[in-house]
């Protein structure tokens, strides 16, 4: 065992066996955390990242059975920001050190190929030394193309599942595998840092759908990989499913800094609503970037994936003195600045 964790380089191919001991064997998860941790230390130290998280829209046409903000529910609060107020976000955590800004929002029907644009335009014109990451969702190429040419440089689209079958457990027959598979690899094409992730413990998951989760990821190489634990919100049918726990995604997280060492990987949110000290023991387990939320304090709330999301606290981004305060006593440090992914992949088309 010891071997097979010291031996795990990103390129080797391991057999089901093997991976399905990683993930689910009766071994020293400590072990596998401190690897993963020299691994993120080897490639960016000890380095956190920061990015302002805007949550822009919680309307969405899309009906992800987990998901609280699905269309069908009914019960949710919805809320869109306007241009003005996203600007005026930017302009708050820009103020704060954030030098990354991330809109993400369901994906909402009201928000049109030039408004969006006009968003990107507008924040890279004021702020050209941002990085833009977008994520909103599945869209056409042209859109993703055009968003891209006004100055939006990252985009953030899980994979949710790399197993055809479990997408299809976790989606309504309108949303394939296929299609998300084609927006991540067009975004990948444009030109965009790419990132892709995964609940774990979401519903109907079996390990060998992990497997492939991470036979994806060793074989796409996204720039950011974001996983976080699956969480019932009791409005979805997933209601009554039982949440990810601690141990498997810190364990999926190590495993992912292994696959992709150069990635960029968030302490997600949700890991830090599961356990208080989540975030902190992510870094530990081979993360490097931490998102807080700049939505505006109003409409925080009203942006519920699931229950009990953080977003006040240490995540709130005005609190980022308390944030750095702990990240340090973990024994890292936020940076400023845009924060890239250290290797440009080469296969953006000419
Ligand atoms: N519309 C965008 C943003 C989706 S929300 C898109 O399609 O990419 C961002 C992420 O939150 C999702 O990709 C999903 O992995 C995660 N998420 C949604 N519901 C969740 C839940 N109940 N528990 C944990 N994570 C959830």
């Amino acid at each position: 065992m010891k071997d097979l964790i010291d031996s795990l380089p990103a390129d080797r191919e391991l057999s089901d066996g093997e991976w399905r001991f990683l993930i689910e064997g009766d071994y020293d998860r400590q072990r596998l955390y401190d690897r993963a941790d020299r691994v993120r230390r080897q490639y960016y130290g000890t380095d956190v990242y920061i990015r302002g998280l805007i949550e822009i829209s919680s309307y969405c046409k899309n009906d992800c059975l987990y998901c609280g903000i699905r269309r069908s529910n009914a019960k949710a609060d919805r809320y869109r920001l306007s241009k003005e107020e996203i600007c005026a976000c930017c302009e708050q955590g820009y103020g704060l050190g954030f030098r990354t800004f991330v809109l993400q929002g369901g994906e909402d029907a009201v928000h049109t190929t030039e408004w969006v644009a006009e968003v990107v335009l507008a924040i890279k014109e004021k702020y050209p030394d941002c990085a833009l990451t977008l994520s909103l969702g599945e869209r056409p190429r042209r859109d993703y193309e055009i968003w891209y040419r006004a100055g939006a440089d990252r985009y953030l689209l899980r994979h949710e599942s790399a197993s055809c079958v479990h997408y299809g457990k976790l989606h309504p027959p309108a949303q394939t595998f296929a299609r998300r598979m084609e927006c991540l690899r067009d975004l990948r094409r444009i030109g965009y840092q790419t990132g892709a992730g995964f609940m774990v413990g979401s519903p109907f998951q079996e390990t060998e759908d992990m497997i492939a989760d991470m036979r994806f990821l060793q074989e796409f190489q996204p720039h950011m990989v974001g996983i976080g634990p699956f969480i019932p919100h009791h409005d979805t049918p997933f209601a009554n499913f039982p949440q990810g726990t601690l141990e498997r995604t810190l364990t999926m997280v190590a495993l992912t800094r292994l696959t992709v060492p150069n990635a960029l990987i968030p302490a997600t949110t949700a890991l830090g609503t599961i356990h208080p000290g989540g975030r902190e023991l992510g870094l530990k387990a081979g993360a490097n970037v931490v998102m807080p939320n700049l939505s505006p304090a109003a409409v925080r709330g009203q942006y519920s994936l699931y229950d009990n999301k953080l977003c006040t606290g240490e995540e709130a981004a005005e609190s980022i003195a308390g944030l750095d305060r702990r990240i340090r006593a973990a024994g890292y440090q936020i940076t400023v600045g845009r924060g890239d992914a250290l290797t440009e992949w080469n296969d953006k088309e000419q």
